[in-house]
């Protein structure tokens, strides 16, 4: 008779445990870095602000809003659309703490899609977090999935309609941000996030809108700029200035018929000026090997070089890898080039320009964006 009783509490103790360590396990996942706003943020704001739909919702956002000293034309930068793809939420998390602009309004938001930062995607090994050297001591950051987290939105359709254009892709694409636009104020969650940013857009007359993601070294469209056919002609004056600054980058428009992604909606739906950036990722790549916190923030993989001496990618690669300075450095020089087209290009008429103030150049950046992402006290 002992026995078995033993064995019941013993079994008992080890349930309890499990409950208590996936307990603390969820709440690490719910966990997210601190982002400390810099000098030139006027105000914060949540994403709701501008669609209530979302208000209290696992997917409302911060909104920081960099006012001008002088009034201008308005700018939007989304990172972490793709919470997988981290040199865009860490480039709108530089800008939120040093940017000051002159002219315009700068706005940010630097958890696009919150939730893709709250779960990793299944079966990719992917970690949590990963850490960046600073002048005042590591600092981490949360690695997430490209997708919108399950637990909030589930389950997933067979088939993925467009709500807008009818476009049918494969059932999980419901949960990816970057194929919801403009969205919808009673779609699913992530269709509501988009519904929320095109309401943004729309209200604060946003005139440029560039949305930060990067790629696997094996996709084409790969350390690019990707922009409505509206924005072509701002695109390629900004394409010259950031070569001009030793940036290899290419141009390419948004095709016309491939629905939800924000370079294409935006651009119908709005007036803004629809930009993407990509830089490249080898965490992210299907030819990866080891994935761990070291290959998010350094890039170097033996697989990729294996690949790239095949002829097999897109970017040079090189033991040096893809490291995430370097990443960071293109999406923040593209975002001031823009701006900088803009308001040469007197785009925004009696509106006014944007001016972004004084930036780190691209060379500063991707020698160390460690000096620039000091955790504050
Ligand atoms: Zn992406």
């Amino acid at each position: 008779m002992k026995k078995p009783l033993l064995s019941a509490a013993v079994l008992l103790l080890a349930a309890a445990l499990c409950v208590v360590s996936l307990a603390s396990d969820f709440r690490a996942m719910q966990e997210r870095e601190p982002i400390y706003p810099g000098p030139g943020v006027t105000s914060v704001r949540m994403l709701s602000d501008w669609f209530p739909g979302i208000y209290g919702t696992p997917g409302d956002t911060e909104v920081y809003i960099l006012e001008g000293k002088k009034p201008g034309s308005a700018m939007l930068v989304l990172g972490g659309t793709h919470a997988n793809e981290p040199s865009g939420m860490l480039a709108a998390t530089l800008l939120v703490e040093n940017a000051q602009p002159e002219e315009g309004t700068l706005y940010v938001i630097t958890h696009t899609n919150q939730t893709g930062f709250t779960c990793t995607d299944p079966q990719e090994a992917a970690p949590m977090r990963f850490t960046i050297d600073t002048p005042a001591g590591p600092r981490w950051f949360r690695y997430g999935s490209r997708a919108s987290n399950p637990i909030y939105q589930w389950p997933d359709p067979e088939i993925y309609v467009h709500a807008s254009s009818g476009q049918q892709l494969s059932g999980s694409e419901t949960r990816n941000l970057n194929r919801a636009y403009p969205g919808r104020p009673d779609g699913t969650l992530t269709e509501k996030i988009a519904y929320a940013i095109t309401e943004l857009i729309r209200t604060e007359k946003i005139a440029v809108e560039v949305d930060l993601h990067e790629a696997s070294p094996e996709y084409p469209t790969i350390n690019a700029i990707v922009a409505h056919e509206n924005a072509m002609g701002l695109a390629s004056d900004s394409l010259i200035n950031m070569q001009l600054e030793g940036m290899d980058i290419s141009l390419e428009p948004s095709p016309k018929n491939l629905h939800g992604l924000s370079h294409r909606e935006i651009g119908d739906f709005t007036d803004a000026y629809a930009l993407l950036m990509e830089t490249s990722n080898p965490a992210q790549g299907r030819l990866r090997g080891r994935t761990d916190e070291h290959l998010v923030v350094t890039g170097q993989d033996k697989f990729y070089l294996k690949a790239f001496g095949y002829g097999r990618l897109y970017v040079p690669y090189d033991e040096n890898g893809h490291p995430i300075s370097q990443r960071v450095a293109r999406h923040v020089t593209g975002i001031a080039a823009f701006a900088n087209s803009y308001t040469e290009m007197n785009l925004g008429g009696e509106r006014g320009g944007i001016n972004l103030g004084t930036l780190p150049g691209y060379e500063e950046l991707e020698s160390d964006i460690g000096p620039y992402l000091c955790p504050k006290a």
